[in-house]
C-alpha cells in the first residue's frame, strides 16, 4: 500500500497500515520531514494522547488558560485546575511520528513528489515526477490541503478554504500560561497570540480570504502592536480546509487528514481530527487490501467509520463557525460581556473546554445560561441539534 503525504495523518496512517500487516510505502515530496512547518503548534491534550508519542523533545510549553478579547477590547479570562494545551514544535513532532512510523515496519521515500495516479485494473499506478512508477493495491492520500491527487481521483473538495497566516515575533507576553484568542479581528474565524515563554509568541490569523491583510492590520493594533518586541524571526501562510466532503473515498483510494477537510471550524486545528481519522484509514485500507476488494463501497467503511468518531462534532463546528462569522462587532462585544457577568458559565468553561470537543463544553454552558441570555442561548441550541 502506498500513502501520500507525510505530515501528521499520512504518518499515523501508514503507522496503523503497517501494524495491520500491509506492506506499506510513505512519499513524501520535501527532503526532511516537518518543512514547511505552517502551523500554530497548539495541541490539546486529546491530540496528544491520539498521537501515541508521550511526553518528547517536541513539546515547548503547557496551557491552562485562554484570555478572550472582545473587537472592543474587553477582556475575559478562564483557566483550568490542569494544563489543557501544548505548544508544540510541530516539525519535531511530524518526525517524531514519522519515527513511530518506521518502527511499526512502514518505509519512506522522500524527495519522492507524485505526479499522477492511473488506474490498473484492479489497483493504482503512481508516477514520481522522477519517472519511477509505483504500483498499489490501495493508496491512502494524505495530501494536506492542496488534495491534487484526491480532486482527480473523484474526492469533492472543502466546502471552504480559509486563508491562514502567521509570524513568530519577539513580544511581552502577559500570562504565559494563556494563549490569547482575539474575536473580530478578521471575517472567517478569529485571531491567536500563543505564547513561547515570555518574551516571544506566534501571532496568527484566519480569514476567508487575504490572511495575510488582516494580520498585518491586527499586528498594527495598539493591544498588539505596544508589545512587539523586535522583527519577525519566522512567517507562516497556508490555507485550512473546513466542512467533510461528503465522501471521502474512491475506488481505490482513501483521502485523509486536511486532504479530507477533517479540520476543526472552530479553530482551525487539523492534527487531532487528521490522526484520529488517519487510524481508521489504515486499518480500513489494510484489511480492504488483504481481502482483495478495494472498491469505493469497500473502503466506504472508512467514511462510515470517521463520521461515527468525528461527523457530529465537526458539523456541529461548522454550525458555530457559521455563527461566528455572522456576528458583528457590537454583538460579539455583547456575548464577551454577558459571559464576563455570568460566575457560573465562567466556571463551567474553567472545568469543560476541550479545545478538542467543543460540544462538550456547549452541553455544559446550556443550563446556565439565564434568561438575560435567551439569544446567545438560542443560538447555541441550534449549533447543538
Ligand atoms: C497558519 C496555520 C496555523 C495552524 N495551526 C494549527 C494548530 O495550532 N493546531 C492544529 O491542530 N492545526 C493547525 N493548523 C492546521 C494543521 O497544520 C493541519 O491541519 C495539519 O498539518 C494537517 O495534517 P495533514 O497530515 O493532513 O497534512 P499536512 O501536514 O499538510 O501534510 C501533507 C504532506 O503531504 C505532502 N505532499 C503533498 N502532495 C504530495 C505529493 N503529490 N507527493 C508526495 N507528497 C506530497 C506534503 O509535502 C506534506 O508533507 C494550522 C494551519 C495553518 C495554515
Amino acid at each position: 500500500m502506498v500513502v501520500i503525504g507525510a505530515g501528521p495523518a499520512g504518518s499515523m496512517a501508514a503507522k496503523y497500515a503497517a501494524r495491520c500487516g500491509a506492506s506499506t510505502l510513505l512519499l513524501e515530496e520535501h527532503r526532511a520531514i516537518g518543512w514547511p512547518v505552517q502551523c500554530a503548534g497548539l495541541l490539546g491534550c486529546r491530540a496528544l494522547s491520539e498521537s501515541e508519542l508521550g511526553h518528547g523533545s517536541f513539546l515547548r510549553q503547557r496551557f491552562r488558560g485562554a484570555a478572550v478579547y472582545s473587537p472592543a477590547g474587553v477582556r475575559l479570562e478562564f483557566k483550568a485546575a490542569s494544563p489543557r494545551a501544548w505548544a508544540v514544535d510541530r516539525s519535531l513532532f511530524d518526525r517524531a511520528l514519522v519515527e513511530e512510523t518506521l518502527s511499526s515496519g512502514a518505509e519512506l521515500r522522500l524527495g519522492a513528489p507524485v505526479r499522477k495516479m492511473e488506474e490498473d485494473g484492479g489497483g493504482k499506478v503512481l508516477h514520481l515526477y522522477s519517472g519511477d512508477r509505483i504500483r498499489s493495491r490501495v493508496v491512502i492520500s494524505a495530501e494536506g490541503v492542496k488534495a491534487r491527487l484526491a480532486r482527480q481521483a473523484g474526492i469533492p473538495p472543502a466546502q471552504k478554504i480559509l486563508s491562514g497566516a502567521q509570524v513568530e515575533v519577539p513580544f511581552r507576553v502577559q500570562d504565559p500560561e494563556s494563549v490569547e484568542v482575539h474575536l473580530g479581528a478578521a471575517p472567517g474565524l478569529f485571531a491567536w497570540v500563543i505564547p513561547r515563554g515570555e518574551d516571544s509568541a506566534r501571532i496568527g490569523l484566519c480569514a476567508n480570504e487575504n490572511g495575510c491583510r488582516f494580520l498585518r492590520a491586527f499586528l498594527e493594533k495598539d493591544l498588539i502592536r505596544s508589545r512587539i518586541l523586535g522583527s519577525p524571526v519566522a512567517v507562516n501562510l497556508g490555507g485550512l480546509p473546513l466542512g467533510p466532503p461528503s465522501f471521502a473515498v474512491a475506488n481505490g483510494l482513501i483521502a485523509v487528514g486536511d486532504c479530507a477537510a477533517q479540520v476543526k471550524p472552530t479553530s482551525g486545528g487539523g492534527v487531532y481530527p487528521g490522526l484520529l481519522c488517519a487510524k481508521i484509514a489504515g486499518k480500513v485500507a489494510a484489511a480492504a487490501a488483504g481481502e482483495g476488494d478495494v472498491s469505493q463501497e469497500r473502503l466506504s467503511e472508512y467514511d462510515r467509520l470517521w463520521r461515527k468518531a468525528l461527523g457530529r462534532e465537526l458539523e456541529i463546528g461548522m454550525r458555530l463557525n457559521r455563527i461566528l462569522i455572522r456576528m458583528g462587532p457590537e454583538e460579539l462585544d455583547r456575548v464577551v460581556g454577558y459571559l464576563g457577568g455570568n460566575e457560573k458559565l465562567l466556571r463551567a468553561i474553567e472545568e469543560h473546554g476541550d479545545i478538542d470537543r467543543p460540544s462538550v463544553l456547549l452541553a455544559r454552558m446550556l443550563p446556565h445560561l439565564g434568561l438575560d441570555g435567551f439569544r446567545f442561548a438560542g443560538l447555541l441550541r441550534r449549533a447543538l441539534r
